[in-house]
Parts: structure tokens; C-alpha cells; sequence
């Protein structure tokens, strides 16, 4: 685990080091033309996205790796010094990075900041009454509200790189027809699961605009964010629900405790219905760098092959 610094005291700090040297700094940058340019990302999912887009052009510092809770993140000196040098900074919005958010868009007067999803039409958008004064964050598992933020992400570099913009939107063209083959290929995979089988249990309720795109029941053990600890009552009524419903598989997540599914799990059996803890997927935070799941496009493929095959074959026959 990295270090931990609270973000209030990071803040200040980090408005007065940007202040104090950020211009200067940012000089420096703009005449050391072969650089590449300096990429700041929040989740893993915006920096595959930047990676693919920007090419050769970009060299991106993701702030939250493998297995790191977005919704829980707090800022590390380290990061302060990454974003500091960063020519972009790029994030997702939509109070997913909690904090960290607050400090982007106030940031946003010394650095150029963009919140991907920013362009994502309001209609589209949750607004969870749990998650009062707030919209559902994780926009990413419909591949559909995705594509808005590759946009987003293309125009970005493109208006602050003009001489680079035909590459970057090339890219983008590429990649979006890419994200249209992925869309079909989870729609599809979702039609072989049973109707009546269609019921995804989670740690934590990341999977709503993948339930709502695709045709799934969604139910997390944890709300919208992981922030708010699951109470007894939580727990017991996602038991009822698993054994009324007689699900057969519920899922981890890479990003969220394991030990709050499996209590679920345990208080599952104790009715009297065997569950199955259906493998791990990938919500708030992507695989191992290098690995297919590092990537957007191999945690949404490896997502829904969980799913359908935990669903399909889990020992209840
Ligand atoms: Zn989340």
C-alpha cells in the first residue's frame, strides 16, 4: 500500500506549489518540444483510453492502479508531484474520485482538467436516491456512455495539440469502432443467459448502467460508493433476495474487500441455498498492467465471460 496523506492537507499545499512554481514549470515543458506529453489519469480505465488515443505522443501516470478504490482515494505526495508536472490532467467526474474531484475542478484555473464525462447527455445519467445531490459515477460499463468520454478525451488533446489532432482523432475513430464490436459482443453474450437468471450480485453498486444498457437486475452490497460501510440490514435483505431468487453465483470485485461478499455468501448457505461465489470482476479498477484485464477492453470481455459462465454453470442443475 502506498502512503496515505489526507487530502485537506494536500490541498493546500498542492494550490500553493502549483502556484508558486506551476507557470514556470509549465514553460519549461512547452519549450522541451520533444517531450512527450505529460499525462495525468485518475482510474485505469481513463488511461488506456489516452494511451490508445495519444499514441507514441503521450506518456500517462495513472494515480490509482490495480486493485485501488477510486471512491476511497485519497491523494499521496507523490501524486501531488505527478499532477504538478502534468501538462493534462484528465479524470472521471461525476464524484467518483470524491475529493480528489473538488481538487480537479479548482485546479482546473492553473492546469488544463477535463472530466470525461463531461459530454455524456444528463438523460443518460443516474441520479441514485441513496446518492442524493449525485449522479452514478461508473458510466463505464455501458460501452455505449464510454465512447462519450473517448470523445471527450480525443477533443481534449486535440484542441490543446492541434498539430496532432488528425492523429489523435484517427485514433479515436479506430478505437470507437473497436468499443462498437465490444458492445455487440456483451450484448450477445448476455442473450444466453436465462431471462429469469438475469441478476447480478455485487460488492458494491457498480454495475447499474451495465444492468440497464444490457438487460441485467443489479443488486451491490454497498451503495454507489464504497465510502458508506454495509449495515446488517444490507446484508440480510441481498441474503433474502439471493435465496428467493435462487441465484447462483455472486461476485467479488478486484477493488472491493473480499470478505463482504463471502459474509454474504456464509449467511446465504446458512438458509439453505448454496451460493457460488461466481469469480472476480473488474468494476471501479482494471487488471494487472500488461494483461489483457489492464486493460478497458479485456475488463468488460473478462466481466461479462465471468458473469455468463457463472450464471450458466455453477452446480445447480
Ligand atoms: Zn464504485
Amino acid at each position: 500500500m502506498k502512503p496515505k496523506m489526507k487530502v485537506g492537507s494536500t490541498l493546500g499545499a498542492l494550490l500553493t506549489a502549483l502556484v508558486l512554481f506551476g507557470c514556470s514549470n509549465h514553460q519549461k515543458q512547452d519549450s522541451e518540444a520533444s517531450d512527450r506529453i505529460k499525462v495525468v489519469a485518475t482510474i485505469g480505465m481513463i488511461s488506456d483510453v489516452i494511451t490508445v488515443i495519444g499514441g507514441e505522443h503521450v506518456a500517462v501516470h495513472s494515480l490509482m492502479g490495480p486493485g485501488v478504490d477510486p471512491h476511497l482515494y485519497k491523494a499521496t505526495p507523490s501524486d501531488v508531484l505527478a499532477l504538478q508536472a502534468a501538462d493534462i490532467i484528465f479524470y472521471n467526474g461525476l464524484h467518483l474520485e470524491s475529493k480528489m474531484g473538488e481538487l480537479f475542478e479548482k485546479m482546473g484555473q492553473l492546469r488544463t482538467t477535463v472530466a470525461v464525462t463531461k459530454s455524456i447527455p444528463k438523460s443518460f445519467l443516474f441520479s441514485p436516491e441513496e446518492y442524493a445531490g449525485h449522479y452514478d459515477p461508473h458510466v463505464w460499463f455501458d460501452v455505449t456512455l464510454w465512447k462519450y468520454a473517448v470523445e471527450e478525451i480525443a477533443r481534449a488533446l486535440s484542441e490543446k495539440y492541434p498539430a496532432l489532432a488528425p492523429e489523435f482523432n484517427q485514433n479515436a475513430v479506430s478505437y470507437l469502432a473497436e468499443l462498437d464490436v465490444v458492445h455487440a459482443y456483451v450484448a450477445e453474450q448476455v442473450e444466453r443467459v436465462p431471462p429469469e437468471q438475469r441478476i447480478l450480485v455485487t460488492a458494491h453498486d457498480a454495475f447499474n448502467y451495465f444492468g440497464q444498457r444490457y438487460g441485467f437486475e443489479v443488486a451491490g452490497l454497498q451503495g454507489i460508493s464504497t465510502q458508506a460501510e454495509a449495515g446488517t440490514k444490507d446484508v440480510q435483505n441481498l441474503v433474502n433476495l439471493i435465496v428467493d431468487r435462487q441465484i447462483r453465483a455472486i461476485f467479488v470485485e478486484s477493488s472491493v474487500p473480499v470478505k463482504n461478499i463471502q459474509a454474504v455468501q456464509e449467511a446465504v448457505w446458512a438458509k439453505g441455498w448454496s451460493v457460488e461465489v461466481g469469480g472476480e470482476l473488474f468494476s471501479d479498477a482494471m487488471g494487472d498492467a500488461g494483461t489483457f484485464e489492464g486493460t478497458y477492453v479485456g475488463m468488460v470481455t473478462h466481466n461479462i465471460d465471468t458473469i455468463v459462465s457463472a450464471l450458466l454453470d455453477s452446480g445447480h442443475d
